[in-house]
């Protein structure tokens, strides 16, 4: 297995893991870029949003609503947040098992990329 995050999701690898359910894992990333910064990840290996399918569509609505309640865990859901998916090259993805970015804590660039 050389997914870096499917060996999280194995436990293989620590992580600060703040949420996980039969489904989902959220865990605080490695190099934080704002001081909430929490990947959530699907257990089951799936390489980018370009390789979801209908099939995807609760799972998908699974990961926005955890997004919504860890941002209100955070205490940054009045002063707001962001939730990105980086996605293939141009989009920056560096690992190739989708995730949520969920970012928030500080005053984000206007600017998306
Ligand atoms: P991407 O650039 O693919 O959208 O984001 C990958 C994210 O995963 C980066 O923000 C990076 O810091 C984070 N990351 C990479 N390896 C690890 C790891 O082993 N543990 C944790 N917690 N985060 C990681
Ligand atoms: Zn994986």
């Amino acid at each position: 297995m050389d997914c870096i995050f499917c060996r999280i999701v194995a436990g293989e690898i620590p992580a600060d893991i703040v949420y996980q359910d039969k489904e989902l894992l959220a865990f605080r990333d490695i190099n934080p870029q704002a001081p909430t910064h929490i990947l959530i990840i699907p257990r089951k290996h799936i390489p980018s949003l370009n390789d979801t399918t209908g099939s995807h569509r609760a799972l998908m609505g699974s990961i926005v609503l955890l997004a919504r309640n860890l941002a209100k865990k955070e205490g940054i859901s009045e002063r707001g947040y962001r939730l990105s998916i980086s996605t293939g090259p141009e989009g920056g993805q560096l690992v190739p098992h989708i995730h949520f970015h969920l970012i928030g804590g500080r005053k984000l660039s206007d600017q998306l990329g």
